[in-house]
């Protein structure tokens, strides 16, 4: 039989999901990367592994899981998570828009294509360390995202990488794809920039799951204005857009919000890329998503956020952009002793940058570039204004609030008094950009009229219209994954020959 020839560029999760789909389905499949071995893997490298999916019962939890006599789990409430609230998720972040078409397929396909990846040798385990807190002797699940891959982001890409090349796939690392070949109204290859100079790839079909444009400061400014350009990055620094510039190029039609992102509080002082030299523990540890047990004050001295809207899964994306907004594009986090133990480790990280005090008055003045006369009446009004009849309990929306402000804060809002207290100075580290390449039902990328791009397929961050304003934790591993699995398939199986 004549195979199909599929040249997938890219190797991060959504790239090698795609690869193994398409090797499942009989085709041949070569893998073009443009990082070193070393280097390669993406973003999805650069990830904690976590992936948002719909079930309704442990049951359907176990087969996915690496270790299902872990003893911890016979005492522990994953609960559930149902298509209707991942619908109500992401229609949060919609700002009045109907569910698209992609995020109907992310939810419908999220967990047959976790139960696929297990079926290729990818399991799971239980995010006990950052999903759940304690209660009455109980893991309790608060956020719906209940596993990551083993090993996070490292074990995913290395599982995936496994199958891929177990499957018969191969991989050309140094190779960056530059243009796509069109003859005959069909992509059938795509030029490469190498150390040996242009290379042409033919191909009978290309998918493009070579990310964003997020480490692009260029391109950042160009389609998201602002302070982005400003912004640090907290991945790969080998996300420039190309993937999206190409496609536009032969008639792609873009898709979303160009200036749609994930970003979150990362350390004021983190390196401007991530870096994976850095061991893994330490890389993600330059986040500070803990906001939400203390309060944030901006250059001014004035809080800027609701920092106990929602749950974090619900509001760290967004907090980035609400940090980058504020004067000097930075931020303080404000905790006292009480909630120290809840901290994630992140903050006891030995690179973490904070400073100390056993007073709110001593502590100011080392808000570097903070107005400390603001800052101490903000913190005072925020005390007064705390409801001290409600109990704090950060398993569930404890309705422990603030009442009187100006701005808010709608629970888990605790008295900061105290001592000793820290504050941690953030600033808005860029994830991956939203916007990108418009695709149909089978991930066949469209031009502007809404016809397909004969052999052109895309999966993971460079689609467009799969978050808008916002995005529930751990729903960018799952897009990838159900988009990759779909462009796999559909390049492999479609007649492209014809
Ligand atoms: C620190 C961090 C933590 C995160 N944690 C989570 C999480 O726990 N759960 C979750 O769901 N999401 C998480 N995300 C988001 C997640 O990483 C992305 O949504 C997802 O990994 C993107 O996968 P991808 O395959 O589309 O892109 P990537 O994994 O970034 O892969 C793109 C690949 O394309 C290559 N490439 C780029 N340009 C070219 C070119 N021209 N030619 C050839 N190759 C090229 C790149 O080198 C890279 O290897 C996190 C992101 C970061 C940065």
């Amino acid at each position: 039989m004549n195979k199909n020839k599929i040249i997938v560029v890219g190797s991060g999760n959504a790239a090698l999901c795609a690869g193994i789909a398409a090797l499942e389905k009989g085709a041949e499949v070569l893998m073009i990367e443009k990082a070193s071995e070393k280097e390669a893997g993406g973003n999805s490298r650069y990830t904690a592994g976590a992936m948002r999916f719909v079930y309704t019962s442990n049951e359907e939890l176990y087969p996915l899981l690496l270790n299902p006599d872990d003893e911890r789990i016979p005492v522990t409430e994953f609960g559930s998570y149902s298509r209707q609230q991942f619908e109500k998720d992401l229609l949060e972040f919609n700002d009045g828009r109907p569910l698209s078409l992609h995020q109907k397929i992310v939810i419908e396909q999220s967990h047959p294509t976790l139960k696929w990846l297990s079926s290729h040798n990818i399991k799971f385990e239980p995010i006990y360390s950052r999903q759940t807190f304690q209660k009455e002797g109980k893991y309790v699940f608060w956020g719906g995202l209940t596993l990551e891959a083993q090993g996070e982001g490292v074990g995913l890409v290395e599982a995936e990488m496994n199958e891929y090349l177990r499957l018969g796939g191969t991989i050309l690392y140094e190779t960056e794809g530059r243009n796509l070949v069109v003859e005959e109204n069909k992509v059938k290859g795509i030029i490469c920039k190498t150390s040996e100079g242009e290379v042409r790839l033919s191909a009978d079909a290309v998918i493009l799951g070579c990310g964003g444009f997020e480490a692009n400061p260029e391109l950042r400014k160009k389609f998201m204005g602002g302070n982005w350009e400003h912004s640090k990055v907290r991945g790969t620094p080998h996300n420039m857009g190309r993937g999206i510039e190409m496609a536009l190029k032969i008639g792609a039609a873009f898709n979303g919000l160009p200036d749609g992102c994930h970003a979150v509080p990362m350390d004021l002082n983190m390196p401007n890329y991530g870096n994976l030299e850095i061991p893994f523990i330490e890389r993600k540890h330059y986040r500070k998503i803990c906001y939400f047990l203390g309060v944030m004050i901006n250059a001014q001295g004035k809080r800027f956020v609701d920092e106990g809207k929602n749950f974090r899964n619900y509001t760290y994306a967004q907090f980035g952009k609400a940090i980058l907004e504020q004067p000097g594009n930075f931020a303080w986090q404000i905790f006292d002793q009480k909630v120290e133990h809840l901290l994630y480790s992140e903050y006891r990280f030995w690179d973490a940058s904070y400073v100390e005090a056993d007073s709110l008055v001593e502590l100011i003045p080392k808000l570097a570039g903070v107005d400390s006369t603001e800052a101490l009446q903000t913190l005072k009004a925020y005390n007064l204004a705390v409801d001290q009849n409600t109990d704090f309990d950060p398993t569930i929306l404890d309705g422990k609030a603030t009442k009187g402000l100006k701005l808010n804060k709608s629970n888990w809002a605790n008295t900061l008094d105290t001592p000793p207290f820290r504050a941690y100075p953030v600033t808005c580290g860029i994830t991956f950009t939203y916007g990108g390449l418009k695709v149909d039902q089978n991930a066949n990328v469209l031009n502007e009229s809404d016809v397909k791009i004969n052999g052109l397929y895309a999966c993971g961050e460079l689609v467009g219209g799969v978050f808008y304003h916002g995005y529930p934790g751990g729903s960018g591993l799952t897009s990838g994954a159900v988009f990759g699995r779909i462009a796999g398939h559909s390049a492999a199986s479609q007649n492209l020959k014809l």
